[in-house]
């Protein structure tokens, strides 16, 4: 595992486990430009958002909650690849800020239980 102290971390290497989609992904916080985003490519997703603060104040979070009722740890766009233990996001390309920085270090990875790998510029993990 790198050292981000001494290691220049040059790509994170995801398993597709799907951990950080399926625990701890009930409520994922959206900044404005994550709002913005879902505004301009995928409005539909904006009924999963639980606003929060005053009103017009384009605060929120991503849940499923507000459309089922059920409090879940699991985000509502994981989806579970055929017949194999991988987990794909159905909104990759308008997910938010918080799931294209996680893990943001190899010791939050570990913290987190996440099984993904960074790796240096040289090959080492
Ligand atoms: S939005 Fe996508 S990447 Fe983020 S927790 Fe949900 S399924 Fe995972
Ligand atoms: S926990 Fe880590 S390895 Fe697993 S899906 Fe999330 S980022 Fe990828």
């Amino acid at each position: 595992m790198a050292d981000p102290v001494t290691d220049d971390v040059a790509e994170f290497r995801c398993t597709a486990c799907g951990k950080c989609c399926l625990e701890g992904a009930g409520w994922l916080p959206l900044v404005e430009e994550d709002i913005a985003r879902l505004e301009a490519q995928a409005p539909q997703v904006l009924k999963f958002v639980t606003w929060e603060g005053e009103p017009g104040a384009r605060q929120g979070s991503l849940s499923s909650t507000i459309v089922t009722g059920r409090e879940t740890t699991r985000c509502p766009f994981v989806r579970k690849r055929r017949g194999r233990a991988e987990y794909d996001c159905r909104i990759y390309e308008v997910r938010p800020q918080v799931c294209r920085r996680y893990p943001t270090s190899p010791e939050h990875a570990l913290y987190t239980g996440c099984e993904g790998e960074f790796v240096t510029e040289d090959g080492d993990t």
